[in-house]
């Protein structure tokens, strides 16, 4: 989230503690994590006790609990695979809810926690489904590039896990040393006719097939070639080693944040005719 000014009204940091194994056939378990669990701390775990799949989604800073609201993903994994149930209660009648995998709508960094159920319940708990057995997605073209780097042919789960927090630890500005939100934008979906036509205009421009007719383009690289990689204005800039980052560089204002997130998404409009859409949430203006 990115708070860009005061927020009137009373904040909750749900810090509910617990893991525990409540389901195991042949091929997988099934986990509940409580909301306040440290992310990357329940990937590290899973991986100890042999329950995979998560992987690729380490060091993703965060809670488990905010996990399903943009349904996080990484390097050609996301939550959605291995969410069984969410737990909630509904912050207007104080009721427990539960909601099975389909009511989430999970999409590309979306779910109903953003729309329909948006700001309307408190996550308490999440229900995972992990295979016991590995199933190595190494695909993700960087990851692959550093598996290969590094010798190895054939990675485990561990392999995977070592390569995404050296990639992220070499790439991704420390919000602790350096406020960041991530990934600022999201990368853009447009029709496949219109990749394939940009494609032609620049063709060292990445494109990914999503399937259903839509390709994914890279937000990084439309705000790299419009000059914006390494820019600094004011307290706020673009990160020097990934365009996709917005950095607070100390004393930065929000409303300088937002400002220069608008200038980019104007000159890559301007540029590509391509709409970037805002990946974090907003929250203290009246916008
Ligand atoms: C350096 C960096 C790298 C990142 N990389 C990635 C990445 O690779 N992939 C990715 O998907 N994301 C990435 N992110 C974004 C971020 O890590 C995730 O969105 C994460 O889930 C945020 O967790 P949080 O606990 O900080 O949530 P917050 O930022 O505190 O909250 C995010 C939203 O979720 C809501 N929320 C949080 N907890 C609950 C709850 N228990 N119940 C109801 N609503 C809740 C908040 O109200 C808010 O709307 C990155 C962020 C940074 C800083």
């Amino acid at each position: 989230m990115v708070l860009a000014g005061d927020v009137a009204g009373l904040v909750i940091r749900p810090a509910l503690e617990g893991i525990g194994v409540f389901g195991e056939s042949d091929t997988e378990v099934t986990v509940c994590v409580a909301a306040g669990e440290n992310w990357h701390a329940f990937v590290e775990r899973s991986l100890r006790q042999g329950h995979y799949g998560l992987e690729n989604l380490a060091l993703i800073p965060g809670t488990v609990g905010a996990a399903p609201i943009q349904n996080i993903g990484a390097y050609g994994v996301e939550l959605e695979s291995f969410v069984y149930r969410v737990h909630a209660i509904d912050i207007a009648s104080g009721e427990d809810l539960t909601l099975g995998a389909q009511d989430c709508a999970f999409g590309y960094r979306d779910s109903v926690f953003k729309h329909a159920l948006r700001d309307r319940l408190v996550i308490t708990a999440i229900d995972l489904k992990l295979p016991l057995q590995p199933h190595v997605n190494a695909d993700y073209p960087s990851l692959a590039a550093c598996l290969a780097e590094q010798g190895v042919a054939s990675p485990t789960p561990a392999d995977v896990f070592a390569a995404v927090v050296a990639i992220r630890s070499a790439r991704l500005p420390n919000p602790a040393d350096m406020p960041n939100a991530g990934s600022f934008f999201k990368n853009p979906m447009v029709d496949d006719g219109f990749a394939s036509k940009l494609k032609a205009d620049n063709p060292d421009m990445p494109v990914f097939a999503a399937g259903d007719g839509a390709s994914k383009l890279s937000a990084a690289w439309l705000i790299e070639q419009c000059g914006w990689k390494g820019r600094v204005r004011g307290g706020v800039g673009v990160h020097d080693r990934h365009s996709l980052v917005l950095v607070n560089r100390g004393g930065g204002r929000g409303s300088e944040l937002l400002a220069l997130a608008a200038d980019i998404r104007q000159s890559v409009a301007d540029a590509f005719g391509v709409e970037l859409e805002i990946e974090p949430r907003i929250y203290g203006t009246q916008a």
